[in-house]
């Protein structure tokens, strides 16, 4: 490109490179006279609007512009992936405004799933973090459960003001916009891109009635997110797709399990005892001696411990260690971005490894 072009759409640098990144266009469309981004034009064209990502910039820029706003703030997050998709430092840039959270992707969760004690852990989790939610609801982007109930929810809490929707990428954002958007007044030139002023981020702007509108805004990159460690392929292979599967392990103390290759789960000390582990059904888990472990890792990331692959095996970041005691209450060891391990209650000290910026936590069972 010699000469810049901007979306008239949203404001953003048009871009030829990349389809994934905003602003995108193919070459042969900046022959048009208006040149507006794929983004604009899908939302134009099939009522559709596509994520494209943000860094932690920009997005904070936009997020401290939402905290200025009287507004009800809707955060969407993949239940699969609280740490990574919970964007931090949320509560000190929103203001006042209330905060509901959307929790994604219910449909992958076992059926014996006390549903209630999610929304607890949800809750409790955000709580450590700062904020204080109104609400939390359960959703699948995928089944369409939910939706009506949000939707009614959305009503009730945004005391007729603004609405402002805002999640990381891959949360299933913009598949619940799209419902909205089709569920909206219907019109497609009733809805409108926005440019925010002081940033490059076109809003997505919904009218909800003659005085308010509910706002997309672009989906933020989260280095919590363990997709961003992995190659494209190996997102899709641990990215669930059907309810996931229990799978139960007897194990005896100084016994380790890897989940693939990207993550480690040593039972150092305690009486045998069932775990039971609830990742991806296409991930596999291996089961070694603690002694042996460190070797097998050596030998056989990318091959046998897969994923990561063998062509990102080198990128993925160092397994870092941390120590959990446990007795009595039964918990899950959450593993950010894969799934859970459900301990049994029985005492016992367990060693978990996970990337630095994807640390494992504790919640009270959900099964
Ligand atoms: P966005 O980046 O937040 O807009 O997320 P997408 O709507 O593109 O969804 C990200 C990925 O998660 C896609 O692979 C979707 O198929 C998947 N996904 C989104 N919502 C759900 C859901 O409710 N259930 C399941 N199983 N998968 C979902």
């Amino acid at each position: 490109l010699t000469e810049q072009f901007y979306c008239q759409g949203c404001g953003v640098p048009i871009q030829t490179e990349d389809k994934e990144q905003a602003g995108f266009v193919p070459a042969s469309a900046l022959e048009h006279e208006t040149v507006i981004c794929q983004r604009c034009f899908r939302l134009k064209n099939y009522n559709e609007v596509q994520d494209v990502p943000y860094t932690d910039d920009d997005f904070l820029q936009m997020i401290s512009q939402i905290g200025e706003t009287n507004s009800l703030i809707v955060k969407m997050i993949d239940i699969f992936d609280f740490n990574g998709s919970f964007i931090r430092g949320l509560h000190r840039l929103t203001g006042n405004n209330r905060v509901i959270i959307i929790g994604n992707k219910v449909d992958l969760l076992p059926k014996s799933t006390n549903l209630n004690r999610v929304i607890q852990w949800i809750k409790k989790e955000a709580a450590d973090l700062g904020v204080t939610v109104q609400d939390v609801y359960l959703i699948s982007a995928k089944t369409g459960q939910g939706f009506d109930q949000v939707k009614q929810a959305i009503d009730f809490h945004r005391q007729g003001q603004d609405v402002y929707v805002v999640g990381s990428t891959n949360v299933g954002k913009s598949t619940f916009i799209n419902y909205l958007i089709n569920d909206s007044v219907g019109t497609k030139d009733a809805i409108t891109t926005s440019y925010f002023p002081g940033t490059t981020l076109g809003f997505i702007d919904i009218p909800l009635d003659q005085h308010s509108s509910l706002y997309d805004t672009p989906g933020v990159v989260n280095r919590g997110q363990l997709t961003h460690y992995l190659a494209k392929e190996d997102v899709k292979y641990i990215t669930p797709n059907k309810e996931i599967k229990p799978r139960v392990y007897q194990l005896n103390s100084q016994q380790t399990l890897y989940i693939g290759g990207l993550a480690r789960f040593d039972f150092i000390k305690g009486e045998r005892q069932s775990f039971t582990c609830y990742f991806p059904n296409k991930i596999e888990l291996h089961r070694t001696k603690l002694e042996k472990a460190d070797q097998l890792y050596q030998d056989h990331l990318g091959g046998l411990l897969t994923p990561p692959s063998q062509a990102t095996a080198d990128q993925y970041p160092n397994l870092v260690e941390q120590t959990i005691k446990v007795s009595g209450d039964r918990i899950d060891l959450v593993f950010p971005g894969l799934g859970w391990i459900a301990l049994s209650g029985e005492p016992a000290t367990i060693a978990v490894h996970s990337p630095a910026d994807v640390p494992v936590s504790k919640r009270k069972a959900i099964i």
